[in-house]
């Protein structure tokens, strides 16, 4: 009889003891990822004040993210004291076109990088630095600024593989804002895994005639424009893509047109594939895994499906 009572005790000290280990394992398993958001400046075509709300929001929304905005002193300002403190963070958000940084400030993002900080690069701030080498680098791929032939190769997709072209002239173009298909080249990456092959993205811009080193960048998915449309070019033109810099990952996103205008409509950064592509390219820059589950909202191949 006493034995029994032990017995019961002790099964009842392992059910709990389990209860007690799986409960605190649920709780520490993910800690947030540190997101710094860099943004303040931007081009005169965009409004950095609505993407980076936006994008603040997205990644705080999946539960997986802490985000910070970093703000640099605003255009034509003295950009010496400008000195970001990359290493609290495990990835940088940049949302940002405009003064350059300090020759500092530049080596010690690269630093940061090289050292396997993740990265990424959102929609107009490929169009940023023309001039810095490794920033070339590790978007892969950039447009304006005078990126003209010199700058690389055009990097498209033609008949089930990425090129790189090397003869064609001019700098990057693209079609006036649009829905448009988003067709993934690479269903087995992280990042894209579980997308439907195809999926309706909507009243966004199709960067066209991106060019640069290339070196690693890898194509995840890309979007046509008939050539028949004004600046449209007929090429499968790279949307989302990866790359790596020494030990860092980056992930690139021409999504997420937003203009000067109030009155626009802003579909581009409410559509769910936009927001599962930024979050899923964010952690896997961050931790080289993608933990955040696509809904069952996302777009399908004939349908936009966006989120407010
Ligand atoms: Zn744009």
């Amino acid at each position: 009889m006493k034995h029994k009572k032990l017995l019961y005790r002790l099964v009842l000290f392992v059910i709990v003891g389990a209860a007690v280990l799986f409960t605190n394992a649920a709780d520490t398993e993910s800690p947030k990822i540190n997101a710094m958001l860099l943004t303040g400046q931007m081009n005169k075509y965009h409004d950095w004040h609505v993407t980076s709300a936006r994008i603040e929001k997205l990644l705080e929304d999946s539960g997986r993210f802490e985000v910070t905005q970093v703000k640099s002193p605003a255009r034509g300002e003295d950009m010496s004291s400008f000195k970001p403190n990359w290493k609290n963070y495990d990835v940088v958000i940049l949302d940002y076109d405009g003064n350059d940084w300090s020759e500092a400030t530049q080596k010690s993002f690269e630093a940061y990088v090289a050292d396997g900080g993740g990265f990424v690069v959102h929609h107009s701030s490929d169009n940023a630095f023309p001039n810095w080498k490794a920033f070339n680098q590790m978007i892969g791929v950039g447009g304006w600024g005078g990126r003209k032939k010199d700058y690389g190769p055009i990097l498209r997709w033609r008949d089930g593989h990425q090129v790189l072209d090397f003869e064609s002239d001019g700098g990057a173009i693209h079609p006036n804002k649009h829905d448009f298909q988003i067709t993934v080249r690479d269903q087995t990456h992280p990042i894209t895994r579980g997308m439907p092959e195809t999926w309706l993205h909507p009243h966004d811009e199709i960067y066209s005639r991106l060019r640069g080193p290339v070196a690693g960048t890898h194509i995840l998915a890309t979007a046509t424009a008939d050539s028949s449309m004004r600046n449209g070019t007929g090429e499968h033109e790279p949307m989302l893509m990866t790359n790596y810099f020494g030990k860092g990952r980056i992930f690139h996103t021409t999504l997420g047109h937003v203009g000067m205008k109030e009155s626009e409509p802003i579909r581009s950064i409410q559509c769910v594939g936009y927001t599962v592509s930024l979050q899923h390219g964010a952690e896997w820059a961050a931790t080289g895994n993608v933990s955040i589950p696509i809904p069952t909202a996302f777009p399908t191949a004939d349908k936009i499906s966006i989120e407010k």
